[in-house]
Formats: structure tokens, C-alpha cells, sequence
């Protein structure tokens, strides 16, 4: 075998994906196994979107288009900033890729030096610190515990500033906790972020849409913020198109135009295809296809907290977004069963697919291996039949 490069030899594999990969190969083999690694809806994209891309290919739309989404797409992408957040964006500040995920890639690498600092607040998603790496950039993290709610406090932000910040990246509502910051959180960090010129914030908001405290915040929205958010939005959770592969990304002209220079040199524009279903998207009756997806989600997210209550040792807050649990588990720390010796959160993880043939993720991706998070985004069927055997599977150890 040949010898790689070292700025992949320094990144990781992505373990919601690594964990989501091993799930399906042990179903291959026959296991009966139900998956809750993988955070992506199990809904059908609602039929409306599907036929506008049906269209899209009866109509021949198929040839390359602007590297940022053609504009009428963009154009679409304005007005919904205008309408659900406040905020008033012109095509040229918006840059559609093919995911979250190469927004983000995108911003960072537009933005960050080798060794600037990037602060992350703790428990992240997982991609972050790696896309910071390959950026020869410097994470700086920031832990909030659940006793915060896993929310940081304008406190911890200031004293995380460094003259060499240049990038403070968010999420919220948050993978993995749920934690959703209201208006008046955002305030106080945005007055912090303020008093530093060069600072800029990535502003994770792909889970907008799944939000059960009464509505989304955007944390550019603030009097002097606007210039320095770049909001990272997307189709595939809110809007049940994780395949399709649809990213949005909202700046300061001067960003989006470097993106789109660095998207021109990387994949190009998303797939036509997609972009028309993303248009569909974008003008959608939320009311009508959005909204049962949310309360579906909402009833589950009750009924796992319900059933979570009796499974001892496991710590959880209530989630008020996204569709994630994240329980503290070190209870179990110390304890074994067969083979299994569990000393971290990752051991638990293991054991669980093990012995109760459920896969989550263990909380060393999201930065601390006390925690195991779970995904609830599947049927309650599935849910009540998961929780059941974990139950089961840890009353196991001793
Ligand atoms: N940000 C967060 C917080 C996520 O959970 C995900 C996972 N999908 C992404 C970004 C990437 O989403 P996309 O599928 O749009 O690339
Ligand atoms: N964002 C989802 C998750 O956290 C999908 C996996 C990924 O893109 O890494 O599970």
C-alpha cells in the first residue's frame, strides 16, 4: 500500500457514518438490528418535492449550472430568510452546495489560516473538529454540561477569545444534545462576539425545522450581526432529503463569493436535479408537509423520555429540537457482562450492539465518552422495541 497524505492521516473517520456502516453490515449478515446511529428522517420526501424534480428531468433540466444554484433558486432561498427569520439576503449572498456538510467545509476553509483558533462549543457535531483540521486550523473547546442544558454562557465565550479567533461554530438546535438557544441566549453571545471585529460565527441551523420550544432563532438577526453570520442551513433534515444532497449557506457577499470560487474547484453546483426539488422546497405550505414531521417527532421524542425513565443510570435533558438523545451513562462504568468490560461510553456501545442489537453513537464524537447518543428518528414501534432491549441488555451488567 502507498503512502497517504498527511492531512487525511490526520482526520478521522466520521463516526455517525462508521457506526451507521457497521449497523448494515451486520444486518447483512442477518442481525436483527435496529438502528439509531444515523441521524436522518425516516419520512418519504413529501410527494410535491418528488414530482418537482420528476419534472425537472422531463424537462431536460440537466446541464450545469451557476457553481452557488442557479438564480431563481436563490432568489427563492432570500425569501424564505425573509420570511421565517427576519433577514433580508440578496442572491449573491447565498451559495447553495450539495449539503450542510460542504457549507461548512466551504466557510471553513475560506476563512481560517493555518493556526487560527476556532472556538467549538462541547458536545459537537462530529465533522467540525475534523473540517477544522483540515483547515490547519485550532479548535478551542468550550464544554457545556448537562447542568447548563450543554449551552455556553457569554462568560466561557469571552474568556475562549484569543487574538487569533477567527471562528466560533454552533449549532442549534444542537447535535447532539437537542439544546435549542432561545432569542435572548443568542443576544448575549452576539454582544460578545460584537466587541471582537475579527471574529466571525458559522452558524449551524440545519435542524431550524425541528424545533419544539415555539420557534427558530437565528443568530443573525442581531443589530451588527448580519456581517458577521454566516448561517448554515439545508433540505435534508427539515424537509426529509438527506440523499438528495442540497445545502444552503447564507453570508457576507465577500464569503459566499470566495465559496463559490472554492466550490467551482471542488464539485461544482449541486445536481440540477436536486436544486429544482430544493425550489419546491423552498416555497413549500410548511403547514401541510412540514409540520406533521415535526409533531411526529415531538411524539416521539416523548415517548423515548418517557421510557428512558426506567432504564437506571441513564442522565438525559429534554431535547427541544432536533431528534437526538444524548444520556450521560457512566453509571455503568465498572461493570461487565461476558467479554464486556465497560470503562467508557464507547465499551457501552459496543455492548449494546452486541448483546441488545441496537447501534448508536458512542460520545467521543461528540466530545465526551461519557455519553451515548441515540437518534429517534424512527417509528415508535422501533423505538419502543429499542429501548426495551437496552433496558434488558443493561440490567445485564454487573
Ligand atoms: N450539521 C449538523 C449539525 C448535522 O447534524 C448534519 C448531519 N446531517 C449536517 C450539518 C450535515 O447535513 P447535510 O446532510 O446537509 O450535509
Ligand atoms: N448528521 C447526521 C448525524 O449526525 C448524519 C451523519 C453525518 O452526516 O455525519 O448522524
Amino acid at each position: 500500500m502507498g503512502k497517504l497524505s498527511n492531512r487525511v492521516n490526520t482526520i478521522s473517520e466520521s463516526q455517525t457514518i462508521a457506526m451507521a456502516r457497521k449497523s448494515r453490515e451486520l444486518k447483512a449478515q442477518g442481525v436483527d438490528i435496529i438502528s439509531l446511529s444515523l441521524g436522518e428522517p425516516d419520512f418519504a420526501t413529501p410527494d410535491i418535492i418528488k414530482n418537482a424534480a420528476k419534472k425537472a428531468i422531463d424537462d431536460n433540466f440537466s446541464y450545469y449550472t451557476h457553481v452557488s444554484g442557479y438564480v431563481e433558486l436563490r432568489e427563492a432561498i432570500c425569501k424564505k430568510f425573509e420570511r421565517d427569520n427576519g433577514l433580508h439576503y440578496t442572491a449573491d449572498e447565498i451559495v447553495v452546495s450539495t449539503g450542510a456538510k460542504q457549507s461548512i467545509a466551504n466557510a471553513v476553509l475560506c476563512l481560517v489560516n493555518p493556526g487560527d483558533e476556532v472556538i467549538v462549543p462541547a458536545p459537537f457535531w462530529v465533522s467540525y473538529l475534523e473540517i477544522v483540521k483540515l483547515a490547519e486550523g485550532q479548535s478551542v473547546i468550550i464544554t457545556a454540561g448537562i447542568e447548563a442544558d450543554f449551552k455556553i454562557t457569554p462568560q466561557q465565550l469571552e474568556a475562549a477569545i484569543t487574538p487569533k479567533s477567527k471562528l466560533i461554530i454552533l449549532s442549534t438546535p444542537c447535535n447532539p444534545t437537542g439544546s435549542v438557544y432561545n432569542k435572548e441566549e443568542l443576544r448575549a453571545l452576539s454582544a460578545v462576539i460584537l466587541k471582537h471585529p475579527e471574529l466571525y460565527v458559522l452558524s449551524d441551523e440545519i435542524y431550524e425545522h425541528i424545533n419544539f420550544c415555539g420557534g427558530h432563532e437565528s443568530f443573525a438577526q442581531f443589530e451588527g450581526m448580519k456581517d458577521r453570520v454566516i448561517t448554515i442551513n439545508g433540505v435534508s433534515k427539515g424537509f426529509a432529503m438527506t440523499g438528495w444532497r442540497g445545502g444552503i449557506m447564507a453570508a457576507p457577499k465577500w464569503i459566499a463569493q470566495a465559496c463559490d470560487k472554492m466550490q467551482g474547484q471542488f464539485t461544482s453546483a449541486t445536481s440540477s436535479i436536486t436544486q429544482k426539488a430544493m425550489h419546491k422546497a423552498m416555497e413549500l405550505d410548511y403547514a401541510t408537509y412540514i409540520e406533521p414531521m415535526r409533531a411526529a417527532f415531538l411524539k416521539r421524542r416523548d415517548l423515548v423520555y418517557g421510557l428512558m425513565k426506567d432504564i437506571p443510570g441513564f442522565k438525559t435533558n429534554l431535547p427541544q429540537g432536533a431528534f437526538y438523545f444524548y444520556p450521560e451513562v457512566s453509571y455503568y462504568f465498572g461493570k461487565s457482562f461476558g467479554a464486556h468490560h465497560i470503562q467508557n461510553a464507547t465499551d457501552l456501545s459496543l455492548f449494546l450492539l452486541d448483546v441488545a442489537h441496537v447501534a448508536l453513537v458512542p460520545g467521543a464524537a461528540f466530545g465526551d465518552d461519557k455519553y451515548i447518543r441515540f437518534s429517534y428518528a424512527t417509528s415508535e414501534a422501533n423505538l419502543t422495541e429499542a429501548l426495551k432491549r437496552m433496558k434488558e441488555a443493561l440490567a445485564k451488567l454487573q
